[in-house]
């Protein structure tokens, strides 16, 4: 199925989020890389070694929960748009999502968009947080957005209205 649509089931999303009771102490990284291709950047740019992909560059990246800080540098630095940053330490109902977004315009804080599932199909109301977009992240602005907890394992992109 995921060769046909590249959509990823929950078995395989499920492989790459870390325990809730990491989630819930802050953020960290899930990092959606389900083939081997030859890419490391995520290795590379990872201050604190947390990502490994080791002597063959097409290996699937591992990143390790217990170093990942959560802090974000690896999320603009993957050309395939593959990584974003989850945190649930903020609300009891609540998550908190930093994911790529390369559309243009920017959404603003305080936003409110239309979640999308792995698919695009909308499944939820978010609200947008912050915009982030540095020289630094060579334009892939990261959206930090606001969703229910419900959706913490389907939201994965938005649009807005
Ligand atoms: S969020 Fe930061 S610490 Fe975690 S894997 Fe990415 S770059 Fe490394
Ligand atoms: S940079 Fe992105 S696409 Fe490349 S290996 Fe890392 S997670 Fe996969």
């Amino acid at each position: 199925m995921f060769e046909k649509t590249g959509v990823a089931s929950r078995e395989m999303v499920m492989t790459k989020f870390p325990p809730i009771e990491r989630i819930n102490r802050g953020p960290v990284a899930v990092v959606e890389c389900y083939q081997k291709i030859p890419c490391n950047p995520c290795q590379t740019a990872c201050p604190f070694g947390a990502i490994r992909i080791g002597e063959d560059i097409n290996e699937i990246p591992c990143r390790d929960e217990n170093v990942c800080t959560g802090c974000g540098v690896c999320v603009a630095k993957c050309p395939g748009l593959s990584i974003m940053i989850v945190d649930g330490s903020k609300s009891a109902e609540t998550v908190e999502f930093r994911i790529p977004y390369e559309f243009l315009p920017l959404p603003e804080s305080g936003e409110k968009v239309t979640g999308l599932d792995r698919a695009g199909k909308p499944i939820c109301e978010a609200k947008v947080i912050r915009v982030m977009n540095p020289a630094s992240f060579d334009r892939t602005p990261v959206v930090t957005l606001e969703v229910s907890r419900e959706y913490l394992y389907d939201f994965r992109n938005f649009r807005r209205e």
